[in-house]
């Protein structure tokens, strides 16, 4: 019955390779097709700022699939080719030699890209962005060389690069106009814990100082700060955020606004067209509202969920978003969604580096951290749905169960 359809996926990562391995799994017998832009076979990207920028883990570490997993499912996958028009009315889009594919469902999975810098000096060499297993690949082979590294941006990737190059011994400066590292999600309590690792490390945190520009002749060999300093360094990684790509939506007439607008089954603005991962900005049930995840694991669980209801499922996408990050010995995981918040609570000693951080907006728990401590994640994402005001005093001590901060009647 389906075996006369053809389901398209655009992006070929973690969120398109899974949603054509589930399409298969749930024993979909139509065509499928795999389109990326870069030429890797799909492949996960957390490890691109850990340990394969630092050389402790190969290739064959960080694919998505072994090698033989596309053919052996009948998966079609078309690596190096871009998809540069989409018509929603005709049901085809179009590659980049001017081949059209047909579909009877569509799943954008086109994910971000790194944001650039707007300064003067930004396009020299030795100015360099970290997205793809490339960029990681010539990061690693720059880092080899030694030297200063500037890094531009205090988010995740800025820090776990600054991590990873300071682990590799190299002189390392971190700018960030904010007042800690990771501001904007942890706010300046937690924000100031990562601070003091990178510092305690012997990484030179220029927090509060933004970049006025890149100097020098042909490559980057200084950065001149917004508080008149210039810093003298062989390389510059810039991580100032990532935008999601949805330019080929948006010329398809597919509603857009910070990501593809999905509804809570991913399904965009287009009939027969769905949008999954880091590009999706996706009505999610529990919080009422729209929310875009830029993380492993929204990448990794909407992708399947998208193949799901492109079947015919009902599959509404409501997990609660959670990434994790390592750097030096510090291991963390965030659960949760707080654009503000009214207090932290700590569990554990923040000096400790092993403690549970806990926001709450009018005494209840919207995100949860753990760092340094293991197998919480659950309890956590109870405590963040009960919704309901909890004891502070019950939330900070160590010798309460996370179950029990709230009564059982609560859940
Ligand atoms: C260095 C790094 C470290 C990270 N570390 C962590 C971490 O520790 N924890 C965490 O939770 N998350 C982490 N992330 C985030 C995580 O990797 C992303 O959330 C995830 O990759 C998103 O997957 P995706 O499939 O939605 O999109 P992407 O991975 O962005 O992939 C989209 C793909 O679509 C392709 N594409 C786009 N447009 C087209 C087109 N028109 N035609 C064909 N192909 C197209 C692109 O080339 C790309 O391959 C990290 C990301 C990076 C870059």
């Amino acid at each position: 019955m389906t075996r006369e359809q053809t389901f398209v996926i655009v992006g070929a990562s973690l969120a398109g390779a899974k949603a054509a391995e589930t399409l298969r799994a749930e024993g979909f017998d139509g065509r499928v097709v795999l389109i990326g832009a870069e030429e890797a076979r799909p492949y996960e990207r957390p490890p691109l700022s850990k340990e394969y920028l630092r050389g402790e883990a190969g290739r064959d570490k960080v694919y998505v699939h072994d090698a033989g997993f596309y053919a052996d499912h009948g998966i079609e996958l078309q690596l190096g080719r871009t998809a540069t028009g989409l018509d929603t009315s005709a049901r085809e889009l179009v590659l980049d030699d001017g081949a059209r594919v047909g579909y009877d469902r569509l799943l954008l999975a086109t994910g971000a890209e790194p944001r650039r810098l707007p300064v003067p000096g930004a396009g020299l060499d030795g100015v360099v962005y970290l997205r793809t297993v490339e960029d990681s690949d010539a990061l690693r082979a720059r880092l080899d060389r030694g030297g200063r590294v500037v890094v531009v941006g205090a988010g995740w990737i800025g820090a776990e690069v600054a991590a990873s190059a300071r682990t590799r011994g190299l002189d390392v400066t971190v700018l960030d106009p904010a007042a800690v590292p990771l501001e904007r999600v942890l706010g300046t309590e937690v924000g100031a814990v990562y601070r003091d690792i990178h510092a305690d490390r012997g990484v030179r945190m220029l927090l509060g100082t933004g970049v006025e520009a890149i100097v020098g002749g042909t490559s980057a060999e200084g950065v001149r700060t917004s508080d008149g300093r210039e810093l003298a360094c062989d390389l510059v990684v810039v991580g100032v955020g990532v935008q999601p790509r949805t330019g080929l939506a948006a010329e398809a007439g597919i509603a857009v606004d910070n990501g593809i607008l999905v509804d809570a089954y991913l399904r965009t603005s287009a009939p027969g067209v769905y949008a999954a991962g880091d590009v999706a900005n996706a009505e999610h049930p529990f919080y009422g509202e729209r929310v875009r995840v830029e993380h492993w694991a929204n990448a990794l669980n909407q992708g399947p969920a998208a193949a799901r209801n492109m079947l015919g499922g009902a599959d509404a996408y409501e997990r609660l978003p959670y990434f994790f990050s390592d750097q030096y010995d510090v291991g963390m995981e965030y659960t949760g969604f707080a654009r503000t918040w009214d207090r932290v609570v700590f569990r554990g000693d923040p000096a400790s580096r092993e403690f549970i951080a806990f926001w709450l907006a009018g005494g209840v728990v919207v995100a949860g951290m753990n760092v340094n401590v293991w197998d919480v994640t659950d309890p956590i994402q109870r405590l963040i749905r009960a919704r309901v005001a909890v004891d502070e005093h019950r939330l900070a001590d160590p010798g309460v169960a996370l179950d029990e901060v709230v009564p059982v009647e609560a859940y």
